[in-house]
């Protein structure tokens, strides 16, 4: 089947993004690939076997459902972790299926402790502090209540992770609440290990807290948007690149492509009006392609008139309104196109490049719902 566009991953890239986070993290700590929101538009299925042969053995995800995907994916070396969202009575599931997930109440440990009862199996858990975030962790009263319970039923649990998340470790405007987070975080730590309680695991750091507060790296990295080869923001970068702290000016890059090609050609004459209403005037004699990608595919309709790709290593602009299904382009200055030709929506093509921000105006959290959206249906292929 020829699909109207489709997503192509390097494994060259994302092994080089890999290179140099285990690097920067340091060879003894575990680097957790997340892969909530579909491996942040990626494809969980086509990413985890990739990043598997990148040497990546542990993954994040948000809830069950995505689990249950990457658990279908995964070999049997690799270790899946639930940040979020799991119903009580899908706790039985994850032990069987050796996955651990966070506990932010009692609740999910109590139910946690019954499932590990009835199947003779620990629960592998992970305890999530309130360290400031202010969304879901253990308060200390709440943490105090957990230590408790786990210390009654000890051979019911299996503690995998003390862990916290960071309120925005992108911006250096939220340095003051990151630093009352991190002594938050050791300040709980300890009680929990004056109570007698060990994990094997403390992590606390996503993408810029590992790259802008080594701190916080500890034994283990969830890293996300960084492994894609996106920066958390501008700061981020300023501030790796600042403190000298890379050999190359791109140590990140994006491994993501979006493609499509050309359906169709036409000439059309100045004063012609092109596709619905009167959005586009061609203003002289000018040469069309239609693209089969449209904003059913997630190509923006506010793309409108403003919108560019690249053709044949040309950058060109999308003439007139973009449609459910397709997209006309002006392809008037670019030579011999036709039927066939590649188009790129997303990454490179002849030294020319279209940028996941491109997509719209600048946001440090642009990236991240710009991929996200990204339909799943679409193909995707891992290239070397
Ligand atoms: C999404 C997420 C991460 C990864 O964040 P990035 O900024 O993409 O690296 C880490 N930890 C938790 C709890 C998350 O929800």
């Amino acid at each position: 089947m020829l699909y109207p566009s489709y997503i192509e991953l390097s494994r060259t890239a994302f092994r080089k993004n890999v290179n140099f986070l285990k690097e920067f993290v340091g060879d003894d700590v575990l680097f957790s690939s997340v892969i909530k929101g579909n491996a942040y538009g990626h494809g969980i299925e086509q990413f985890i076997p990739m990043a598997e042969a990148c040497g990546i053995e542990h993954f994040s995800v948000f809830s069950a459902d995505e689990a249950s995907r990457a658990l279908l994916s995964c070999s049997e070396e690799s270790h899946i972790m639930i940040m979020g969202m799991i119903a009580n009575d899908e706790l039985p599931w994850a032990l069987e299926n050796d996955i651990s997930f966070y506990i932010f109440e009692k609740d999910r440990l109590e139910a946690a402790a019954e499932a590990a009862n009835s199947l003779g199996k620990p629960a592998r858990i992970h305890l999530q502090l309130e360290t400031g975030m202010n969304r879901t962790g253990l308060s200390d009263e709440q943490l105090d209540e957990c230590i408790k319970f786990i210390k009654d039923n000890r051979k019911l649990f299996s503690i995998e992770g003390i862990c916290t998340h960071y309120a925005g470790a992108e911006s250096i405007s939220n340095y003051y609440r990151i630093q009352q987070q991190i002594k938050n975080y050791h300040r709980m730590l300890s009680h929990i290990e004056r109570e007698g309680i060990t994990p094997k695991r403390r992590h606390t750091a996503c993408s810029a807290a590992a790259l802008t507060y080594p701190e916080t790296i500890m034994d283990m990295v969830r890293i996300g948007i960084a492994q894609y080869g996106f920066w958390p923001s501008r700061e981020t970068y300023m501030h790796v690149l600042k403190n000298g702290n890379i050999k190359y000016k791109d140590p990140l890059v994006r491994i993501m492509s979006w493609k499509s090609f050309v359906m169709s050609t036409k000439e059309v004459e100045a004063g012609d009006f092109i596709g619905y209403g009167n959005v586009y005037l061609a203003s002289k004699n000018e040469k069309i392609a239609t693209v089969p990608i449209g904003y059913s595919h997630g190509f923006g309709r506010n793309l409108t008139n403003m919108g560019r790709v690249l053709i044949n290593g040309y950058r060109v602009p999308v003439a007139g309104l973009v449609n459910m299904n397709l997209l006309t382009i002006n392809v008037t200055d670019v030579p011999d196109v036709k039927k066939g030709d590649e188009v790129v929506i997303i990454g490179k093509q002849n030294g020319e490049e279209i940028t996941v921000a491109s997509f719209s105006e600048m946001s440090n959290y642009l990236n991240y719902e710009v991929l996200t959206r990204i339909p799943s249906e679409l193909p995707r292929y891992v290239i070397e």
